[in-house]
């Protein structure tokens, strides 16, 4: 089957055609490559494009008629949101308002999209299932809500359906070090606490350690990057199964602390993390992990790779490699 994956050049995008490939599917990478890669497009055509211009999205339309579209192409730091909210609006729903009409233009009816747990805010219970009420505390959870918003009126009202796949943290990298997380700046923690590890950049900076959890440091569901691709690719077949629209929770169940996060990292390299101590970062809630059981019902989802120290030293094969 061919697939449009649009934004597929970057982080989680071009794990999911690489997935694709290996089972025999025909990735096609839609990508304007302002924060993707070139060199991560390996398993199928690169159209250069961007999604908020409807002539660029009709012609990969014409070009490859996708059987199916899935959606990465978004701006995603927490922080940058913040300072540019118009910037994440445009990208993040006008964008996809211009997918959704391209789709429609060229009948094409099936979309998985990537959706995150931010659009939870700060949940009021845990494990977070997917009816915990959505109160995103930042633009990002805003502007991921408002697209599911957006999908569940289109599907009501139309023959497309969709799944949007809410992440908890995509993290690791491809376990043969072919491609992995490049993203400039570097904002998440396990590249961070690696980089540190290093010696790249000096210490890594430990956002809060006076939370309400185990031992004072947030703590987060990291899964790893194969897995979550597998899980779209799985959204993907029941879709093409005929499934209505569903909403789903992709992580593992089990939350880690920041500080499990790097004596993992200290474990994996045998290097110290040296890490200076910073006020909280706005916007963190303290805890987060899902709920899996719709994930298992709906999708068959078992994480096979989400252990924290395959996800680390994934994650460091792909750095040695490229540092
Ligand atoms: N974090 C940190 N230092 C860093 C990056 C992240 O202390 O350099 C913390 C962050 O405050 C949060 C957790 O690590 O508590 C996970 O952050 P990340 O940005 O990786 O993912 P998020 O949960 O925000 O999607």
């Amino acid at each position: 089957m061919r697939v449009l994956i649009v934004g597929g050049a970057g982080y989680i995008g071009s794990h999911v055609c690489k997935a694709l490939a290996q089972r025999g599917d025909e990735p096609v990478v839609f990508d304007n490559l302002s924060r993707g890669h070139r060199h991560a497009v390996r398993w199928g055509p690169l159209f250069e494009g961007d999604i908020r211009q409807a002539r660029d999205l009709d012609a990969v339309f014409t070009q490859y008629r996708p059987a199916a579209v899935m959606h990465f192409a978004a701006n995603i730091e927490v922080g940058e949101g913040q300072r540019e909210p118009l910037a994440f609006w445009d990208n993040n729903v006008a964008g996809v308002v211009s997918l959704l009409g391209a789709m429609k233009r060229a009948a094409c009816e099936v979309l998985v999209f990537s959706s995150t747990c931010a659009t939870y805010g700060t949940p009021q219970s845990l494990p977070l299932t997917e009816d915990e009420p959505q109160t995103p505390i930042n633009v990002y959870g805003r502007t991921k809500l408002a697209v599911e918003q957006l999908l569940a009126d289109i599907a009501s009202a139309e023959a497309f359906r969709y799944a949007a796949l809410r992440y908890f943290n995509a993290s690791g990298a491809s376990p043969d070090g072919e491609i992995g997380e490049e993203h400039d700046p570097e904002t998440h923690l396990i590249p961070n606490a690696l980089k540190a590890a290093a010696g790249r950049g000096g210490p890594m900076k430990l956002f809060g350690v006076d939370y309400d959890t185990s031992d004072g440091t947030c703590e987060r569901d990291f899964i790893h990057v194969m897995d979550l691709a597998n899980a779209h690719l799985a959204a993907l077949d029941r879709l093409q199964d005929g499934a209505h629209s569903f909403v789903c929770n992709v992580g593992t169940g089990t939350g880690y602390s920041v500080k499990a996060v790097l004596d993992a990292v200290e474990a994996v390299t045998g290097l110290p993390v040296p890490y200076e101590i910073h006020d909280r970062r706005p916007g963190d809630p303290p805890r987060l992990y899902a709920d899996v059981e719709r994930s298992r019902d709906l999708l068959g989802f078992r994480p096979e790779r989400s252990d924290l120290h395959s996800i680390v030293q994934d994650a460091w094969n792909f750095y040695k490699r490229i540092w």
